[in-house]
């Protein structure tokens, strides 16, 4: 049996109600957080993804906007209607990340930080763990157990491809990881198609066949302006060919036993398509 989780007040994700996260990669100001936001919530996005604290693999790259950045994703949140997903970096974060957060997400690089993992076991907030990039499947189901044996069962599992020798994709994504995870465990189980190829171009087709695969959601970078994008522009989507992705994704659902799950959408209820380019874009 799947396993369901709830977000927020009026989200579900699992057990046939897919969610599609999206936002850009790091928050980097009011108005390319505002107008990206606009745009996937029009779209019918079920989470605004973004986030505040950045793990960046170079001292020198853009950190992320930190406590701004949370304020700014609850701003945003306000506005468009949609909970947020953001990741925490440090444990003594937890508390803080929480009050802008629905869901926390623990990142690749992060997958094995014992104590973060304790620390967001200890509240009741749904956690998105992300699969380190050399991570085998059942390190991942390790790190989950962490966070349970503290006592939160609310845990989503993210596919975001693994590290190999072919640098034309950033990443091998793993979709296979999705029907592994699905045998070996209940929880709902994503995946990350951006940096999982690292490609604009690429992530559609991915996110496309997560679903296929089984995946009870996906996590996809969107940036209002992805050339001026401070961090990971070459594989945000920008807002109409989000909008696309999505008038597809709901055109699948129903091949595959899911529903899209976006706040204001009648659980059960079949997907409409939503916003300018829904119907234009098909
Ligand atoms: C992210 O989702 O913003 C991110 C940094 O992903 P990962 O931890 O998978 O690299
Ligand atoms: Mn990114």
């Amino acid at each position: 049996m799947r396993k369901t989780i709830s977000i927020g007040s009026d989200l579900r994700i699992g057990g046939g109600s897919f969610v599609v996260m999206a936002g850009p990669c790091a928050v980097e100001s009011r108005e390319q957080l505002c107008a990206t936001a606009d745009a996937v919530a029009e779209s019918g996005a079920g989470l605004l993804r973004g986030g505040a604290y950045k793990p960046r693999t170079a001292p020198g790259s853009f950190q992320g906007l930190g406590a701004e950045g949370l304020d700014l994703l609850t701003e945003a949140s306000r506005r468009t209607g949609l909970d947020v997903v953001t990741e925490v970096l440090d444990p003594r974060d937890v508390e803080r990340v929480a009050q802008h957060a629905a869901v926390l997400q623990v990142g690749s690089r992060n997958m094995q930080n014992f104590p973060l993992l304790r620390e967001v076991g200890r509240l009741r907030l749904p956690v998105l763990l992300k699969r380190g990039a050399s991570a085998t499947i059942t390190e991942l189901l390790h790190a989950a157990d962490y966070i349970l044996a503290e006592g939160n069962e609310s845990i989503i599992l993210c596919e975001r491809g693994l590290r190999s020798f072919d640098s034309s994709t950033r990443y091998l994504l793993d979709l296979a990881a999705v029907p592994v995870l699905q045998q070996r465990t209940p929880l709902p189980v994503v995946v990350d198609p951006s940096h999982g190829t690292g490609h604009a171009a690429f992530v559609a087709p991915m996110a496309q066949a997560a679903m296929a695969a089984g995946a009870d959601g996906v996590l996809v970078e969107v940036h209002a302006n992805p050339d001026e994008a401070l961090c990971d522009g070459q594989q945000a989507l920008t807002p109409p060919r989000f909008a696309k992705l999505m008038s597809q994704l709901e055109q699948m659902a129903p091949l595959f036993g899911q529903r899209l799950s976006a706040p204001g959408r009648a659980q059960g209820a079949p997907a409409l398509p939503k916003g300018p380019h829904a119907s234009t874009t098909r």
